[in-house]
């Protein structure tokens, strides 16, 4: 396993992204949001929901998977992630994950192909973006979004009175992608690993893999973001309207690689120091006289 620094401490806010923050104030000061997720929350549904992929899909213990559920860990330590996700596998071969239940129970879920077609370090891109959701608090309004696509087209009444915060949400959960490429990014700590993740995920056939060109698709991104005159919100509205299902990969590349120039992310990894402790080899943070891990004096 790739060792990575792990961030003691981290705070969400260092690397939570404007468009994010400021389309989830929006999205709560709708007037009637709090009702909606109350209901949403009470509603046995999203209990059922759970106890359906309990049900169906694999659970990653240190017994069932030990190799993929280290892995997975590791990078909610990087990320300083507490309490660690419940982690379930589904079948499928989309390069792809989500997040889901409430409070301080989580689930993270990721496709099978998801595991078998990425390299370790972009699958620690993939399961850092999944937890930089946990971290951020997103989970509950993902839940929300899920269960309002299922609920809208069912329940008459839950949509005619809850359009504007349907599509508030929508946007919402659009804008917290970018939050959530830091953290993937805070998690795998190479910017090419992510970029490379985010090549597969945008439909790169499996064949050609080992010749992938990244400087092409980084031009692809750059343009576009050109295109839209400095990634304005006409960008952002333009892909708004497009299908939820719709991945975003190149807009979400071409804000990665912003953020990574502008020389915040290194700014985060120079914040959070942390060192090897001599005796058991992990990671602690800076600065601490005993190992938490094994009690050495360092
Ligand atoms: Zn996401
Ligand atoms: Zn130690």
């Amino acid at each position: 396993m790739n060792k990575k620094k792990t961030l003691f401490g981290l705070d969400s806010k260092s690397y939570e992204h404007d468009f994010d923050k400021t389309a989830l104030k929006t999205l709560k000061a709708l007037p009637g949001f709090d009702k909606v997720v109350n209901f949403f929350l009470n509603w046995t549904y999203i209990k059922w929901h759970i106890v359906e992929l309990q049900g169906s899909n694999f659970l990653v213990t240190r017994e069932s998977c030990p190799e993929l559920y280290d892995l997975v860990h590791d990078v909610a330590d990087t990320l300083d992630v507490r309490p660690l996700p419940r982690f379930y596998t589904q079948w499928g071969y989309n390069i792809n994950g989500y997040t889901t239940g409430y409070k301080e129970d989580t689930i993270l879920v990721l496709n099978s192909g998801t595991i078998d077609l990425l390299s370790e370090d972009e699958l620690r891109y993939v399961a850092g973006h999944e937890c930089g959701h946990i971290k951020s608090g997103h989970v509950i309004y993902h839940t929300m979004g899920e269960l309002f696509n299922s609920a809208i087209s069912q329940i008459p009444v839950v949509s005619s009175f809850t359009t504007p915060i349907y599509y508030a949400l929508m946007y919402w959960i659009r804008m917290s992608e970018f939050t959530a490429d830091r953290a993937g990014l805070l998690a795998c700590q190479d910017i090419d690993a992510a970029i490379s993740g985010i090549i597969k995920m945008s439909g790169l056939p499996i064949k050609y893999f080992e010749n992938m060109n990244k400087d092409a698709f980084i031009k692809q991104a750059t343009e576009f973001k050109q295109s839209f005159s400095g990634f304005t919100d006409k960008a952002i509205k333009t892909l708004t309207i497009a299908g939820s299902s719709h991945p975003w990969t190149v807009l979400r590349a071409a804000e990665l690689l912003t953020w990574y120039e502008s020389g915040e992310y290194q700014d985060i990894l120079n914040a959070n120091t942390s060192s090897e402790c001599s005796a058991c080899h992990m990671q602690i943070p800076a600065g601490v006289k005993k190992c938490p891990y094994c009690g050495n004096e360092v």
